[in-house]
């Protein structure tokens, strides 16, 4: 493997990511060294605040521009709250440029090839997609290094339609969203989910993947490496299956053995 240790830089607002069984996980898995910082934005200074504030985007249906954030949107980051509850006025963040960020966080000694960083966060990180011209939430960042976001493990993957359509048509009778939650639930994940760490495995695989192999999924849907695109199939390759397929289990091998 090029990789000789990992290190993840933990997100505090979100418990639920376990930190300590993530590093079991990978030091079983890999048999590497793995170390935790705390959030690497908890010493954020002003001047990274802004450049983090700067991340952010408001239009969906435009590339990337840079934002010139108000004081208080600098102090927002400062602070690094970020409600993790409520779907509604979330936060995003275009991820590549998040990314550019965090990594100027990480001291020059680490910035090696063989030491593999992950940020979790619980900000919103999306990419513009020219094909369709449009940004969309993303749950992985996959680079070195790589950001694994939570809310958008919670967000990106679409719950199922009945959801959607209950609603649309229960809006007008003002029918409780919570109501309709509540109708779906365990059909996919949510905000304070202890199932979240699990499901984290299978992103800090992909995320793995990528960099030693350059391809990080998997169209077996029983495969941790899937690319969910539905809570639902999420649910199923990391609960459910929560392994590698067969080929991705050689691939592992051959990894570990070069
Ligand atoms: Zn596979």
């Amino acid at each position: 493997m090029k990789i000789s240790k990992i290190i993840l830089y933990d997100e505090p607002a979100v418990p639920e990511i376990q930190i300590n069984d993530l590093v079991n996980f990978l030091q079983e898995k890999f048999s590497v060294k793995v170390e935790t910082r705390e959030n690497i934005l908890k010493f954020s200074s002003k001047d990274s605040a802004f450049k983090i504030a700067e991340c952010k985007i408001f239009n969906l249906r435009k590339d990337y521009e840079k934002h010139h954030p108000s004081n208080e949107e600098v102090l927002f980051e400062e602070s690094n709250v970020q409600s993790t509850t409520n779907t509604e006025n979330i936060v995003m963040y275009d991820g590549f440029q998040l990314l550019k960020v965090l990594a100027d966080f990480i001291p020059e000694a680490e910035k090696t090839e063989n030491v593999f960083h992950i940020f979790f966060t619980n900000k919103l990180t999306c990419t513009y997609d020219k094909s369709d011209l449009r940004y969309h939430g993303r749950a992985l960042i996959a680079s070195n290094p790589s950001i694994i976001s939570t809310t958008g493990i919670i967000e990106a993957p679409a719950k199922p339609r009945g959801y959607y359509y209950d609603l649309m048509t229960n809006f007008t009778q003002g029918v409780n969203v919570e109501t309709i939650k509540q109708k779906y639930k365990g059909t996919f994940l949510e905000y304070n989910d202890s199932r979240l760490t699990k499901i984290v495995q299978g992103y800090l695989l992909q995320a793995i993947f990528y960099y030693e192999t350059g391809e990080p999924f998997c169209n077996n849907l029983e495969c941790r490496l899937f690319n969910a695109h539905w809570q639902k199939d999420l649910l199923y390759s990391q609960l459910k299956v929560g392994s590698l397929c067969k080929i991705h289990q050689k691939v592992l091998q051959d990894m570990l053995l070069n």
